[in-house]
């Protein structure tokens, strides 16, 4: 199958930008587009047949649940029963955004799009993009994040491009998603209401509508405790995760600048390649020629936006061992720490 990647111009949206992938949506094939958080990869949510495409096009398991993207809080109704009060304060409060509610699932949502699961993941993305696909299509979109299962996720088309082609019919390029990481994913389904996955969205965001909020403990873990069982199915696989062996070093900032320099001047004696993750105030700090840049702890928003672009570079380069510091503190820190940790296997080095 031939890729079209198709160029948005996001200044002049325009209804025939979105012809073809709305006639590839409605024949039940996928098409990759932007969100405000990550690239989705899109297909019929009420199509079974389509739910499982996307599985096969991303290698993903097919108990790994997909979100439906809904363009009107209205679908909320059709999709979901049971919906509790919560659902529609949080709706009102941060739809369109980067939260992903899970709730009872209505009888019209297959199970291939649940991986047959009785509840359902919904999200009202933001992206004017996103949001105009879904509504010229005419359908409720099934859309995980739009790159191979296991790798980071995208967040450009090239990206997207890299992972997909040949699997998938189109590609809108809408140029880079602004947030870079995923939604955070709350729970209403249950007794308690439990943050699945954090994200832009952190935990002290809800407490004023619910003040009885938690992390899931899978979340919050800091080891990849076999024990702890992922409430959200996705989060229990290997995800994120570069090719090379990806070290997180914690301490002081001089600290981990030596400890970092003198494991990456062991490795390069060993031959091997290394590459250095770093904040920009302290990426002077290092030794190793190839320093990368994520982002300013200043700005932790930065971070957020090219974790994901810098983890695929080094897979490019075929960088063999990544040093990375911690980005704990701040309103995004459980979110990036917790893609980084996922993305080390938990290696992490306390100095
Ligand atoms: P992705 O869009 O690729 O980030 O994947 C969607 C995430 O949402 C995965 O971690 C899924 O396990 C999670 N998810 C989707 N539906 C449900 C559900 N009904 N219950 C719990 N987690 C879900
Ligand atoms: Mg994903």
């Amino acid at each position: 199958m031939e890729t079209i990647v198709k160029k948005i111009e996001r200044k002049a949206l325009k209804k025939e930008d979105f012809t073809e992938a709305v006639k590839i949506l409605r024949s039940g094939g996928l098409v990759a587009f932007p969100t405000e958080t990550v690239y989705g990869l899109g297909g019929d949510a009420l199509d079974a047949s389509a739910a499982e495409k996307i599985y096969a096009a991303k290698g993903r398991p097919s108990d790994n649940p997909l979100i439906v993207h809904i363009s009107s809080k209205e679908a909320l109704s059709v999709l979901a029963k049971d919906i509790p009060a919560a659902a529609w304060e949080l709706a009102d409060r941060f739809w369109p955004g980067p939260l992903t509610m899970i709730l009872k699932k209505s009888s019209i949502v297959p199970d291939q799009t649940t991986g047959g699961l009785p509840t359902v993941a919904i999200r009202m993305p933001s992206d004017p993009v996103a949001r105009m696909l879904i509504e010229e299509s005419g359908l409720y979109l099934a859309a995980p994040s739009a790159n191979a299962s296991g790798r980071p996720s995208t967040t450009r088309a090239e990206h997207v491009y890299e992972d997909l082609a040949g699997r998938i019919g189109l590609i809108l390029d809408g140029g880079e998603a602004t947030i870079g990481l995923e939604s955070t994913i709350v729970d209403l389904s249950g007794e308690k209401p439990l943050i699945l996955r954090p994200g832009f969205l952190s935990k002290e965001d809800f407490l004023g509508i619910l003040p009885e909020m938690e992390y899931d403990p899978a979340v919050v873990a800091r080891t990849a405790q076999k024990e702890i069982a992922a409430k959200a199915p996705g989060m229990k696989y290997r995800h994120y995760a570069p090719k090379g062996k990806l070290v997180i070093y914690e301490g002081e900032r001089e600290a981990v600048a030596a400890a970092v320099n003198r494991a990456v001047e062991e490795k390069t004696a060993g031959g091997f390649s290394c590459a250095v993750l770093a904040a920009q105030e302290s990426g002077a700090a290092y030794t190793c020629p190839n320093v990368k840049i994520v982002g300013m702890r200043e700005r932790e928003e930065t971070i957020a936006a090219h974790l994901f672009d810098v983890l695929r570079s080094f897979d490019e380069e075929g960088v063999e061992f990544i040093f990375s510091e911690s980005f704990s503190d701040g309103h995004l820190g459980e979110a990036i720490m917790n893609r980084l940790r996922k993305a080390a296997g938990y290696q992490v080095v306390k100095v």
